[in-house]
């Protein structure tokens, strides 16, 4: 139960909530959780419900709630120097720098910012200059996948190929295409994986060579899809991008900003597939989502184009609070916690433990496909396992309601029908216990038993 004394309750917070919040996405939503304070995987509301967070919240407390080491070195950061641009530089920054550099396993140079999507702008500016700096101007596109997302600026949004998050929006950037992801369970080529040719990966050689090589920046991906409903790809498959992009001289960005800092059972997601990118993105669970902040590594021979280049061509992108102290020493903390707890293989055995237990509804007739990358998993309903349709919304809403009422968070998303989620996702923290785990799963299993 609840330790804080809140002065208010629940319904004055409510009324207060309608009249001056926006909710992030949602569209109204007159019975929004209000959550309190929280600790390993556990968040408590105002009225002292407590909830297990299946979903590390936005994907991001990875080391699990309530840690007051980070809470102190922000703290204490805060006191010695709360700011500095990074025009110039600081201690924290540096030393965030070097560790992110030495879990990537090779030279990287780091470039700050505060979110996924302006991690993700920076590295599509940094893709496109490299180029004109390297004598080759004409190369401004990026390659993305349909059903990833990248973020919400004009940019990242256009990365994005999600069409019902963009259409509203539209036009976006400039210079974006896409082509299919490597969705196994509904292959885009109507293909079986064992028996096809890894046309997902190959198709990037075709729409390079269509579009024109040398019109061509870079092609950014995430070592899963995870926000377009868990999409694993075959292990060939981004060793073989890596080969076209090397083939086409088009940079590699790998997008790590949920699958990165321990998520996928590695230090990063594309560690699983052993390839080495040109740019890596990060956020989320950088800091385990305790302050905002993001990272965009750039790797050191890219990087030094921008030095060597001359004052009028350096990189010409600045941010005011992207690299704030607190955040990177908080970060630091982060990643040195994780390292020393061991809490990076905690994830891989959570991730194979919670797939293998996920086998009590692998037969549910509303169970189509279960995948899981890591400690990220997702459940795609059905209507018909024969047919594949999609499982009709008010299907996914009960299991989602279900499990709320055995309080457990379950995220989902997908848009395998555009518009609707039909792909249940689950993310719980590092932190999770095994008892935790058992619970999570009796909840997913009991939710589905009343279908
Ligand atoms: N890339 C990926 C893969 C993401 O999942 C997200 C956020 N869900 C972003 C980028 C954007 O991050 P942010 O919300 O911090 O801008």
């Amino acid at each position: 139960a609840s330790t804080t004394a809140h002065t208010e309750n629940k319904e004055s917070l409510l009324e207060k909530d309608r009249t001056y919040m926006w909710h992030h996405m949602s569209p109204y939503n007159p019975n929004p959780m209000i959550a309190a304070e929280s600790k390993g995987a556990w968040v408590t509301d105002v009225e002292g419900n407590v909830y297990l967070d299946g979903m590390s919240g936005l994907w991001c407390v990875n080391i699990g709630y309530g840690r007051q080491e980070l809470a102190e070195a922000a703290y204490e950061q805060l006191k010695t120097l709360a700011y500095f641009p990074l025009t110039q530089s600081h201690v924290p920054g540096i030393k965030l720098a070097e560790k992110i550099s030495e879990w990537l396993g090779d030279e990287y140079r780091v470039f700050f910012s505060n979110s996924g999507s302006e991690a993700n702008e920076v590295a599509f500016k940094i893709a496109r200059q490299y180029h004109q700096q390297k004598g080759q101007p004409s190369r401004y596109k990026i390659v993305s996948r349909y059903r990833a997302y990248h973020g919400n600026s004009m940019g990242a949004l256009a990365a994005t190929g999600q069409g019902v998050r963009k259409h509203k929006y539209e036009p976006l950037a400039p210079g974006f295409l896409h082509v299919p992801p490597p969705y196994c369970y509904r292959c885009p080529f109507g293909k079986t994986y064992g028996s096809c040719n890894l046309e997902c990966a190959e198709v990037y050689d075709q729409v390079i060579n269509w579009e024109c090589a040398e019109t061509v920046a870079a092609v950014i991906m995430e070592p899963t899809i995870t926000g377009g409903g868990v999409i694993v790809p075959p292990p060939e498959y981004l060793p073989k991008v890596r080969e076209i992009c090397d083939k086409h001289g088009v940079l590699l960005i790998i997008d790590e900003v949920i699958c990165g800092v321990g998520r996928s059972g590695q230090k990063f997601g594309h560690q699983n597939f052993g390839v080495k990118p040109d740019i890596v993105t990060m956020a989320k669970g950088i800091t385990s989502g305790y302050l905002p902040l993001s990272a965009t590594a750039v790797r050191a021979g890219i990087a030094d184009c921008f030095n060597e280049a001359g004052i009028n061509q350096h990189f010409r992108h600045i941010n005011t609070f992207g690299g704030n102290p607190a955040a990177c020493a908080l970060a630091l903390k982060n990643m040195e916690l994780i390292e020393e707890e061991g809490l990076i293989q905690r994830a891989e055995e959570l991730g194979h433990a919670l797939r293998a237990k996920l086998s009590v509804i692998e037969d549910h007739p509303n169970v189509g496909d279960i995948r899981s990358f890591g400690l990220i998993c997702g459940i795609e309903m059905v209507e018909n396992r024969e047919t594949k349709e999609p499982a009709a919304p008010d299907k996914v809403a009960q299991v989602i309601g279900e499990c709320k009422k055995r309080r457990m968070i379950i995220g989902k998303n997908g848009d395998t029908v555009p518009g609707f989620h039909n792909i249940l996702t689950l993310a719980p923290p590092f932190s999770t216990t095994d008892e935790d785990l058992d619970f999570l799963v009796r909840v997913v299993k009991e939710s589905f038993d009343t279908l």
